[in-house]
């Protein structure tokens, strides 16, 4: 399975250079997207991982087990989180970019690859303690991963961990996440 969805992302992600701006080489997801195949394969993949009982000892923090809520980032993150959510069983969490939350919310800034952001969740998303999956597309510098945990955290429940399609091992964004479970199907 997993050598099956690496090799599917490497056919299937287009590389698009100097989009949104000069230098940066930005990974589109969509042909993955509207293939069935593919997009059932990485859906289940990211799934797999997170079933109760599963773990994999080449991934940081081993098993990771029950899941309360998936969380999905603006806005390619909802695309993956809400699939996930529905066949763990787990509720999903809209983290949006500021101003775009009707309710009350807390918010978390931090450094893009290109520019920086705010992002934001409702304060009543999750229970104190819940166990809370982030799923996004690609981990870049990490900073959008940090400030989900943030968030998570200032809503007093707990990161159980997350799962991306592409790690751009080159921008080391892990080193923003110590200690997190970070699940990631191709490394570029
Ligand atoms: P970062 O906070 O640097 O880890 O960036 C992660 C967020 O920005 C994710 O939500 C990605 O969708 C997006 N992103 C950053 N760099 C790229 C890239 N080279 N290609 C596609 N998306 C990117």
């Amino acid at each position: 399975m997993g050598a099956d969805v690496a090799k599917l992302l490497t056919a299937l992600v287009r590389d698009v250079p100097d989009y949104p701006s000069p230098g940066i080489l930005f990974k589109d997801i969509t042909p993955v997207l509207a293939d069935p195949g593919a997009f059932a394969a990485v859906v289940d993949a990211l799934v797999d991982k997170h079933h109760a009982g599963a773990g994999d000892p080449a991934d940081s923090g081993g098993n990771v087990g029950n899941i309360d809520k998936v969380v999905g980032i603006e806005a390619r993150g909802f695309i993956l989180a809400a699939p996930v959510a529905y066949h763990l069983g787990a509720g999903f969490v809209p983290m949006r970019k500021k101003g775009k939350l009707p309710y009350a919310t807390f918010q978390s800034s931090y450094d893009l690859e290109y520019g920086s952001a705010t992002i934001e969740v409702h304060r009543d998303a999750f229970q104190p303690g819940e166990r809370v999956l982030v799923v996004d597309d690609v981990l870049a510098t990490g900073g959008t991963a940090a400030a989900a945990i943030d968030l998570i955290e200032q809503c007093g429940a707990q990161l159980a961990g997350l799962s991306f399609l592409l790690e751009l091992t080159a921008l080391s964004g892990r080193q923003k996440l110590p200690g997190a479970d970070i699940h990631t199907l191709l490394r570029v």
